[in-house]
């Protein structure tokens, strides 16, 4: 039995050390792969009830030389523990607000919410950045939304409602991803200049089914009706799904089945070209 447990602790060392060294690698691939233009900029419709794009979420790849094609669950995790994610938000901001700046000058302006991750908001010149990135690609406030989590939130939040003031007078918006996923009070919802509620896809996927999630998105609905936030469901993949939304007057919905992400360029040539996506 004694040996057998050292072999497995042997056994269990070799595995950490491997994955330690992997991750390793992988941070510093990724440190390149930023510097190298590796990264893509992705969106995904957010359509209204009638299935007519209205705005985009931007979700970043990255196209890495051997790997292929990595989503944001592969790396994003690494960046924020690597501090990785201060330049990769940067790229993901800057490469939006170009579209934004674009997009208006040809008169098609579209609305573009960007993922913000705790580390990066937290950042001492976070405000001053995103105001310069805005200027430099002469885009509006307006069109920008930043998605974060109540997580992001709840801490420091002297300075959250300081920030968000500010960015507030340069148009920009504030949207609550995996809204409901949080356990959290709802009392930031009065405090906070919130304009949008993402209600999370795992309560999406079951209500039409689950007698328990379709009282709670029920629930989501009223808070966002009541307080006047634009809302959105995430990871809207069935017609019976919609069906929950579209009876919700303004309620917006984002999925595979009205459009999975796709690189920037695809989308938003059809958008420019066609007048619809
Ligand atoms: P999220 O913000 O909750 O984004 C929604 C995720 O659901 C995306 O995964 C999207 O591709 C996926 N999705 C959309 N519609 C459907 C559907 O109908 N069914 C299913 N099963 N999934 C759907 P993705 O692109 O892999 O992104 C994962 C997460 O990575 C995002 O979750 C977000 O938290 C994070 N992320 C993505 N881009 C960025 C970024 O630029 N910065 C930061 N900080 N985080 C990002
Ligand atoms: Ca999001
Ligand atoms: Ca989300
Ligand atoms: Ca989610």
């Amino acid at each position: 039995a004694k040996d057998a447990g050292g072999n497995q602790s042997v056994f269990f060392d070799a595995r950490m050390g491997q994955w330690v060294a992997e991750r390793f690698s992988l941070e510093q691939d990724l440190r390149r792969g930023i510097e190298a233009g590796e990264l893509r900029l992705y969106l995904q419709p957010q359509v209204d009830a009638h299935g007519r794009m209205v705005s985009a979420e931007a979700l970043v790849r990255w196209q890495h030389p051997q790997r292929g094609l990595m989503g944001p669950v592969q790396f994003i995790g690494l960046a924020e523990e690597s501090g990785l994610i201060e330049p990769l938000g940067q790229w993901v901001l800057e490469q939006a607000c170009a579209w934004l700046g674009r997009l208006r000058t040809l008169g098609r302006p579209l609305p573009i919410s960007v993922n913000i991750s705790p580390h990066q908001f937290h950042q001492a010149d976070f405000s001053q950045r995103l105001q310069q990135v805005l200027q430099r690609h002469e885009a509006s406030g307006d069109d920008l939304m930043l998605e974060f989590t109540e997580g992001v939130v709840l801490r420091q939040v002297e300075q959250v409602i300081e920030r968000m003031g500010f960015l507030s007078g340069l148009g920009v918006r504030f949207s609550i991803d995996d809204f409901g996923t949080g356990y959290s009070s709802l009392s930031y919802l009065k405090t906070l200049p919130i304009h949008e509620l993402k209600i999370d896809r795992s309560f999406v996927q079951d209500a039409p089914h689950n007698p328990g999630d379709a009282a709670l998105v029920a629930a989501m609905l009223s808070v966002a009706s009541l307080m006047q936030l634009r809302v959105v469901a995430e990871g809207v993949e069935t017609e019976e799904q919609a069906a929950v939304f579209r009876r919700h007057p303004g309620a917006l919905m984002q999925g595979y089945l009205f459009g999975r992400p796709e690189p920037a360029e695809a989308l938003l040539a059809r958008w420019l070209s066609a007048g619809e996506a």
